[in-house]
């Protein structure tokens, strides 16, 4: 799933989150937010979606991609909310929510820069993002289609949550 998708999904979270749990233990509820945020990565990934690359130009094109997929999706979404409620409790939730749901794919890109050595609990969760992902068995990637159009619906989604 492209980064994007995963961001919103996380933004939604957050936010629904904060409204349930706002009230509540601070810590506690981030620890929830963020757990669920993982959570959402893995159920995300084993719904059929395409990418923004194929993984032999990963080297190369990866770079722009991931500027455009995962910071400025970061940055779009936490500016909207800081703009509407600065650096309040819902800010913080959505940070968890967005930080959970990116957990995964930033653990992976970190294995792939030889930052983080694929063995332990590292190698574990690894397996288990792979395993759940949905065309990683035949080590295919397949590139943003009409098959995406929920991904979509997912960022329109969040950024309709936001709005208000
Ligand atoms: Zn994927
Ligand atoms: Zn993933």
């Amino acid at each position: 799933m492209v980064s994007f998708g995963h961001t919103a999904v996380g933004v939604v979270i957050g936010v629904t989150a904060y409204h349930y749990l706002g009230q509540g233990n601070l810590a506690e509820g981030l620890l929830i937010t963020g757990t669920v945020g993982v959570v959402s990565h893995y159920l995300m990934d084993a719904i059929p979606h395409g990418h923004f690359y194929l993984p032999k130009n990963y080297g190369i094109e990866i770079v722009p991609i991931i500027i455009f997929d995962l910071f400025l999706s970061i940055a779009i979404f936490l500016g909207i909310i800081y703009s509407k409620a600065g650096l309040g409790p819902i800010f913080f939730y959505t940070m968890f929510g967005i930080g959970g749901a990116q957990l995964p794919d930033v653990l992976e890109g970190l294995i792939h820069l030889k930052i983080l050595k694929n063995k332990g609990l590292v190698k574990l969760e690894n397996n288990l993002h792979n395993g759940l992902h949905w065309n990683s068995r035949n080590s295919e990637v397949l590139l943003l289609g009409s098959r995406d159009i929920w991904q979509l619906f997912v960022i329109l989604a969040a950024i309709f949550l936001i709005s208000f």
